[in-house]
């Protein structure tokens, strides 16, 4: 039984909407919890003085220069003691997810206890940064509680100008559409440079993210330096029976107005039976007896939303890999940026291959370390020093399918036409 609540009338509102509310699960931790009772004492003096009363400051756990979040109370009295005492520390630890976030009930249960334990209960799975918020813990219980985590098998997350907690989509693991095993490639690379992530030492903050199609489920493309996306190389898959059953439930209508449409490089096209082609990049699916979907493979541009509104009739193809980006994210000095095509494509299925990942990601922070000003994060230092300085400076071949946006902006001319210009002036120059 903890310490008598504090009066919350502004807090005690939010619960009476529609909607659940966090100060209800704040309020049941409370039951049981004293650090939550002034938790709940502090956010109601927010809510009536409208400021904030947390400060930062230095707290880590041995060997590790990152993944505590410090938080110190600003809400003193006349005598400097903490107006509530019992969250004058409410500290959060970043512990890094599984690949794939995945979990047995068993371990979720051992995780709330060393919680109840140590700290205040509250845990939010996930944070944006992509860690497991172990919130509100004193600076004294820090240690333990990480030793236990530790014990179940999970390390810190990164926090500050380091190598950053990582993410990928469940994958594999239970999505029909995963085009290479994305825990495998996320555990590769991060643990292989965990030390950028324990002691930081990068100009700023950086992310890996890995996606297993290009549906892009944990948005790698907007929000990690460097994005690993599942894709394929040959002709979408379709599966006869499933696309009939599509086809009777949906009609020509549905067909017409919601796939082929919406199609955004018209590479889809109804034909009659018999009349769609199969060769030359095309193939095709009959949806009954007179009536086939034809798609044009070569022009397909993988936006996945056909085979996302006819699940099973068509997937991936066979000859999967991956395609890699850099430089996005949501807002930054230089405005949002999406991810920038580096490897258009790449095999991730031999163990060569896995190597060839992990040595590129190691090439990519070693680059980021050594060019990146401060506070600088990857798509800001190639928007600095040009798009072909950074890949002559990694060593990646400059390939046509290289592109900003589909279809649209080939940033690289592959046609000579540099070549002719040389030649022009050499002649001009010599009065030829
Ligand atoms: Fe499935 Fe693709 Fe989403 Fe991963 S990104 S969960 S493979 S749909
Ligand atoms: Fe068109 Fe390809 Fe997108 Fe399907 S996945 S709608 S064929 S671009």
């Amino acid at each position: 039984m903890a310490k008598k609540m504090h009066d919350t009338p502004m807090l005690d509102q939010l619960e009476s909407g529609p909607w659940p509310s966090f100060v209800t699960g704040l309020k049941r931790l409370a039951q049981e919890n004293d650090m939550m009772v002034d938790l709940l004492g502090q956010l109601e003096t927010s809510y009536e003085t409208k400021k904030g009363y947390w400060k930062g400051g230095t707290v880590g756990v041995f060997g590790y220069g990152g993944g505590v979040i410090p938080r110190f109370t600003e809400l003193k009295d006349a005598n400097e003691k903490p107006v509530f005492p019992d969250a004058a520390e409410f500290h959060t630890l970043r512990i890094q997810p599984p690949a794939g976030m995945h979990y047995s009930t068993d371990l979720l249960r051992k995780m709330c206890d060393v919680w109840q334990k140590h700290g205040s209960g509250l845990i939010a799975f996930h944070g944006q940064s992509g860690d497991i918020m172990f919130q509100g813990v004193s600076t004294a219980n820090v240690q333990p509680a990480f030793d236990e985590f530790n014990e179940m098998g999970f390390d810190l997350g990164g926090a500050g100008p380091a190598l950053r907690t990582s993410m990928s989509c469940v994958g594999a693991a239970r999505c029909e559409m995963s085009c290479y095993d994305e825990s495998r490639a996320l555990q590769t690379v991060i643990n292989n440079n965990i030390d950028d992530m324990h002691r930081p030492a990068l100009p700023y903050k950086f992310k890996f993210k890995f996606a297993g199609c290009p549906n892009d489920c944990v948005n790698s493309i907007q929000r990690s330096d460097m994005a690993v996306i599942g894709t394929w190389r040959d002709n979408i898959r379709t599966d006869e029976k499933l696309a009939r059953e599509w086809f009777a439930a949906n009609g020509m209508e549905g067909l017409v107005n919601n796939v082929v449409t919406r199609c955004p490089s018209k590479a889809l096209a109804v034909k009659k039976a018999g009349e769609a082609r199969t060769t030359d990049g095309f193939s095709a699916v009959a949806l009954d007896d007179a009536t086939a979907l034809e798609i044009d493979n070569h022009n397909c541009v993988r936006c996945m939303h056909c085979l996302n509104v006819m699940p099973g009739a068509l997937l991936p193809g066979k000859d999967k890999g991956v395609t890699i980006l850099v430089g996005g994210k949501s807002v930054l000095k230089i405005g949002a940026t999406m991810g920038t095509v580096v490897i258009p494509f790449m095999k991730l299925e031999s163990d060569e291959d896995f190597d060839k990942l992990n040595e590129l990601s190691r090439n990519m922070l070693d680059f980021f370390a050594e060019n990146a000003l401060d506070h600088e994060r990857t798509g800001e230092m190639i928007d600095r020093i040009g798009l072909s300085n950074f890949l002559e400076g990694m060593g990646l071949e400059v390939d046509a399918n290289m592109i900003l946006q589909p279809r649209a902006n080939p940033y690289i001319r592959m046609d000579g036409w540099d070549e002719e210009v040389e030649k022009a002036t050499e002649r001009k120059a010599s009065g030829g």
